[in-house]
């Protein structure tokens, strides 16, 4: 019998759900392999229990704790999918604000009829067996990570910064040419994807193990980049996982 593999959703915009759907049309294979016995955004099956469930969104309500926990009863193995469940991701760019001044933003005079508090990983209320990180995910490391857990093992993470993937691929690097970047303090894995087209990386996989922030904070302010800006460009993805005790933040497996 086939692994029964299922999807769910918490707060987040689907996209990481959407490049698993994208990654099947490219790697077929990999439904001879597993059993898809629940993904809402591509099938209207149900199951009771599952081998493997791919969480993907943040923690953001009262009400998503139960539901966590019982996907967590379920499922013999739960993997945060993306970075909304593996950081808080870009939910967490509203906690340090006053949550009613949020409702009242986004929802105006029916603020009142959305619960929600302060954005959290899945890992904060439940506990997890590894994770798949991004905004989206890699579909190779998608891909990967889904061989691994077939082979009975989990995913594991890369244990270093995203330059040396940078260097690797002879990038000139986002400071050589007066911008700013996150990548000595990012977690590695994307094969430094937006450097590589000119970008600067924004840490959506999150921060590598032992980073060394006040570091990088001092290279931007010789840069003229204001606390301001430097606390707004930590908090498109790092929200959360800057403002926790290092014990307290979660670190995968790595390699
Ligand atoms: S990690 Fe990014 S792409 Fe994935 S669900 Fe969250 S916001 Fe969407
Ligand atoms: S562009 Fe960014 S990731 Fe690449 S070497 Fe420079 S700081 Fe590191
Ligand atoms: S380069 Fe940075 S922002 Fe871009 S995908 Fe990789 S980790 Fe995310």
């Amino acid at each position: 019998m086939k692994p029964q593999v299922a999807f769910f959703e918490f707060t987040s915009c689907e996209g990481c759900q959407l490049t698993v759907v994208d990654l099947l049309q490219t790697h077929p294979e990999l439904l001879d392999a597993i059993d898809i016995v629940e993904f809402r955004e591509a099938s209207s099956s149900k199951a009771d229990c599952y081998d493997i469930a791919f969480v993907e969104g943040s923690c953001t309500r009262p009400s998503d704790e139960a539901k966590l926990r019982d996907i967590r009863a379920r499922a013999k193995i739960v993997i945060a999918l993306g970075a909304c469940a593996d950081l808080g991701g870009v939910n967490a760019i509203r906690n340090p604000m006053n949550l009613i001044d949020v409702r009242t933003y986004v929802y105006s005079d029916k603020a009142e009829w959305f619960d929600t508090y302060p954005a959290r990983p899945i890992s904060a209320v439940i506990p997890i067996d590894g994770a798949i990180p991004g905004c989206p995910i890699d579909r190779e490391e998608m891909a990967m990570a889904v061989t691994h857990l077939l082979q009975g093992r989990l995913p594991r993470l890369p244990d270093y910064p995203l330059c040396i993937e940078c260097k690797l691929k002879e990038n000139v690097c986002v400071y050589q040419r007066g911008g700013v970047c996150l990548g000595p303090i990012t977690r590695a894995g994307c094969q430094a994807i937006c450097p590589s087209y000119g970008a600067a990386c924004e840490g959506c996989r999150g921060l590598v193990p032992h980073p060394n922030i006040e570091s990088l904070k001092q290279v931007l302010r010789a840069r003229g980049i204001s606390e301001t800006d430097i606390e707004a460009k930590m908090a498109i993805f790092l929200s959360y996982q800057t403002t926790q005790e290092p014990e307290a933040s979660v670190q995968h497996g790595n390699h």
